[in-house]
């Protein structure tokens, strides 16, 4: 007989450094989510449990603007929320019509082909918004099931207008469905006033709490969409049916992450108490800092003003400059992570993602001090030291 010799396991104590998080993807996690991981009610059918849950539900409800009965925070990254809005609105066969102009609208064409529909892609410009009249053009031309746009395309640091285009969609038969993950708790969005169909994000960017919960809604119209099907929705972990089981009282459909929720709970209230135009307007002058000291160094940013994102900023890297070596340096010793480009943008840009918890003013003036210093480190002339804290400095509001 065979016999398994396991061998002996050394490990260090984990130790893990603080960061600080301005990377386009993560924000630092907020005390409040903290907290929430950790007093907990452990159970998943529990009915003080599931009271936590339709609060949860109800705060999501009041964050996006919605009276959507089909609100649900489902387990899973963001793309969860993505597939759970494709499997059920679409059926193999039916066309989407994917407005995008960055690396985050290609992967959701890409992802709409996956699941066997057609794609009408709208290709906008990087670093703009797709134009109303281009989207228009192909929606009345498609008759598509589902006219799909991402709000904040943080690829390129670009925020898209929705308002108009849920009366283009309707008038051509189509749904609304909308990609609101680097928007929301960021920048309002008017979920029923706009007409959006359907809309997913994430818990972990615009709301500081742990990555691991979609959020996820669908209005009225794309529910009766959803009971007109053809064919029954193919994944059983997304399929509405399921979705809506887990949000009654019959909860055998999944075993809920209670503590993810309870995370996220605390900073949906949160996010209630600070109300979104204080949130919005927070974001905007932080952006507006780091816009300021940026454009102090002489160095580009990217996108057109006027509809540049409060949460993702995309900034050229110099010639002459190596990108990838300033973000190690940045990352170690001074343990400040921000992102690179992707797509076409790849080796061009640097991703600079202020959001929520990490939205501090000291972060910021610490990362644009050591940017500063890194920059004169690789040859770059800096017009005068300390100019770039003193433009942030200068535009910064409590
Ligand atoms: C972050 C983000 C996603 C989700 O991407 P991850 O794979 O979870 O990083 C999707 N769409 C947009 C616009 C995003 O900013």
């Amino acid at each position: 007989m065979k016999r398994t010799v396991i061998p002996e396991i050394k490990y260090k104590r984990l130790n893990p450094p603080e960061r600080t998080l301005f990377g386009p993807d993560l924000s630092n996690s907020s005390p409040r989510a903290r907290q929430g991981l950790i007093a907990i009610l452990e159970g998943a059918t529990d009915p003080d449990y599931l009271k936590v849950i339709e609060e949860a539900r109800g705060l999501l409800r009041s964050l996006w603007k919605t009276a959507n009965e089909d609100t649900f925070l489902v387990p899973g990254t963001e793309e969860a929320g993505m597939e759970a809005v494709l499997v059920n609105l679409l059926e193999p066969g039916e066309t989407a019509v994917v407005a995008t102009a960055g690396w985050y609208g290609d992967r959701l064409a890409e992802a709409v082909a996956r699941m066997g529909a057609k794609v009408v892609k709208v290709e906008g410009e990087w670093g703009r918004p797709v134009s109303r009249e281009a989207i228009e053009a192909a929606v009345s031309k498609h008759r598509p099931r589902v006219l799909l746009v991402i709000h904040g395309e943080a690829s390129t640091g670009i925020l898209q207008p929705l308002d108009g285009l849920s009366d283009i969609a309707h008038a051509n038969g189509a749904l609304l469905a909308v990609d609101a993950c680097s928007t929301t708790a960021l920048v309002d969005l008017k979920v029923d006033d706009w007409g959006i169909d359907a809309c997913w994000s994430g818990s972990q960017k615009g709301l500081s709490a742990f990555p691991g919960l979609a959020l996820v809604t669908f209005s009225p119209r794309a529910a009766q969409r959803f009971e007109q099907r053809k064919q029954p929705v193919s994944s059983y972990y997304f399929d509405l049916a399921g979705l809506r089981k887990f949000a009654s009282d019959d909860r055998h459909h999944q075993t809920s992450p209670a503590p993810l929720i309870y995370a996220l709970t605390e900073v949906l209230q949160l996010a209630y108490e600070q109300q979104m135009e204080y949130r919005e307007g927070r974001h905007r002058n932080r952006r507006d800092a780091l816009v300021a000291a940026l454009e102090t160094l002489g160095l580009k940013v990217l996108g057109e003003p006027a509809y540049r994102l409060p949460s993702v900023t995309v900034v050229e890297i110099p010639a002459g400059v190596d990108g990838s070596r300033v973000r190690e340096k940045l990352l170690r010793p001074y343990r400040i992570d921000i992102g690179g480009g992707v797509g076409r943008w790849r080796d061009r840009v640097w991703r600079i993602g202020i959001m929520s918890h990490s939205a501090q003013p000291s972060f910021l003036i610490q990362f644009i001090a050591v940017l500063e210093a890194l920059l004169a480190e690789e040859g770059y002339p800096i017009p005068r030291p300390g100019v770039a804290v003193r433009a942030a400095v200068a535009k910064l509001q409590p």
